[in-house]
C-alpha cells in the first residue's frame, strides 16, 4: 500500500511533526526486561526504525502527533524545545531544532492550534509548550488551550517540590515550560477523563508517570488510541509486561500497559506511541494468549 504522511480515522485526520530521532540507549537498558538475544532476536522487524542492529542501541523519535478533528487543530505532546537547561540528562539539554518552521510548514499556524494535550510532563513532552518572547518563557500556542493531567501536576509542581526536588531538571521543566501556561490562563487541569471533542477523550494511564494519560480516538467505525510514553518499543506490545527504565512505578505501568494493549486487540484500536519511527502506529491482535502486531499504519514518517 501507498504510505502518505497523514491517515485518516473516522473524521479526523492525523499526521506528526518530528523534532529530531536518533539513538536512545541499549535494548536492555532502556527495556530491563530484556537481553541483547530479546533485541537480536527481533532485529529482521525492529531494525532499522526502533533498533540499529550495528551499534544495538534503539532508535527513537520525539514528535508531536497533529489531529485535525471537529474543524479543530489538537497537538499531542510538545517535544523537547529549543534552549532548554537540562543538567541532568544531555539529551535534552540546550537543544536546538527547527520544530516551529516544521510545524508551519506541515501547514500548523500557531495560533491556530486550538488544543495541546500533554500526556505527561516529561521534559521531551512539554517543551514546545512555551517559547522564549524576549527573555521570557510564554505559551508557543496563544489561542490554545493546554489540558494537564492533574496528577502530574500535583506529582511534579511546586507543591511536591518538583517531584521532591531529587532532579534539578523537573524544576526547571515546570517553571519553563507549565508554569507560564498556568499564568496565561491557558491550563485545564484534568483527571478521572476528559472529552476533548465528539471523537476524542482524554483517559488516565499512570504508572510511567503518575498522571500520564492516553488519547482515544472513535469515529466512525475506526478506532486509535494515542498512548504517549506507555511504549518506547514494539516489543512492549508484544509482552505488555516489560517496562521500560523510565517508568517512574514500572509495576502500576505494566498493569496500566496491560489492560490498555488488551482492549486495543479486543477493540480494534491502531496503538500509536509517542517515540516510534517509522509508520509510528500499529495494529495489536491477541494470540495464544499473548499478543502479535497486526498491520503498521500505512504512514510515512516525515523527514
Ligand atoms: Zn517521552
Amino acid at each position: 500500500m501507498e504510505s502518505s504522511q497523514s491517515i485518516v480515522l473516522g473524521d479526523v485526520e492525523i499526521f506528526r511533526v518530528i523534532e529530531w530521532r536518533g539513538p536512545l540507549m541499549p535494548g536492555p537498558d532502556l527495556l530491563p526486561d530484556t537481553t541483547e538475544r530479546t533485541w537480536r532476536d527481533n532485529a529482521e522487524w525492529l531494525a532499522p526504525d526502533h533498533w540499529d542492529p550495528g551499534t544495538e542501541l534503539t532508535v527513537a523519535a520525539v514528535q508531536t502527533w497533529v489531529l485535525r478533528s471537529g474543524g479543530r487543530t489538537i497537538l499531542i505532546d510538545t517535544g523537547v524545545g529549543n534552549d532548554r537547561e537540562r543538567p541532568s540528562r544531555e539529551l535534552f539539554n540546550r537543544r536546538h531544532t527547527d520544530f516551529p518552521d516544521r510545524l508551519e510548514r506541515a501547514g500548523v499556524r500557531p495560533e491556530e492550534v486550538d488544543i495541546v494535550v500533554n500526556t505527561h510532563l516529561h521534559g521531551d513532552h512539554v517543551g514546545w509548550n512555551t517559547h522564549d518572547v524576549h527573555g521570557e518563557w510564554a505559551p508557543a500556542f496563544p489561542n490554545a488551550r493546554y489540558l494537564i493531567p492533574a496528577a502530574d501536576e500535583a506529582y511534579f509542581g511546586p507543591g511536591n517540590n518538583y517531584a521532591s526536588g531529587h532532579r534539578p531538571d523537573d524544576r526547571l521543566l515546570y517553571e519553563d515550560s507549565i508554569a507560564p501556561v498556568h499564568r496565561a490562563g491557558q491550563s485545564v487541569l484534568w483527571e478521572d477523563s476528559y472529552r476533548i471533542d465528539e471523537n476524542l477523550t482524554l483517559e488516565p494511564a499512570p504508572g510511567h508517570t503518575p498522571g500520564s494519560s492516553v488519547v482515544r480516538l472513535a469515529s466512525g467505525a475506526d478506532r486509535a488510541v494515542f498512548v504517549g510514553d506507555m511504549v518506547h518499543s514494539p516489543l512492549q506490545l508484544l509482552n505488555p509486561s516489560c517496562s521500560s527504565c523510565l517508568c517512574l512505578d514500572p509495576r502500576e505501568a505494566a498493569i496500566t500497559r496491560r489492560r490498555v494493549v488488551e482492549r486495543a486487540a479486543d477493540e480494534r484500536e491502531l496503538v500509536i506511541p509517542a517515540h516510534l519511527g517509522g509508520s509510528g502506529a500499529v495494529e495489536v491482535r491477541r494470540a495464544g494468549g499473548g499478543f502479535v502486531l497486526g498491520e503498521w499504519a500505512a504512514m510515512s514518517q516525515p523527514r
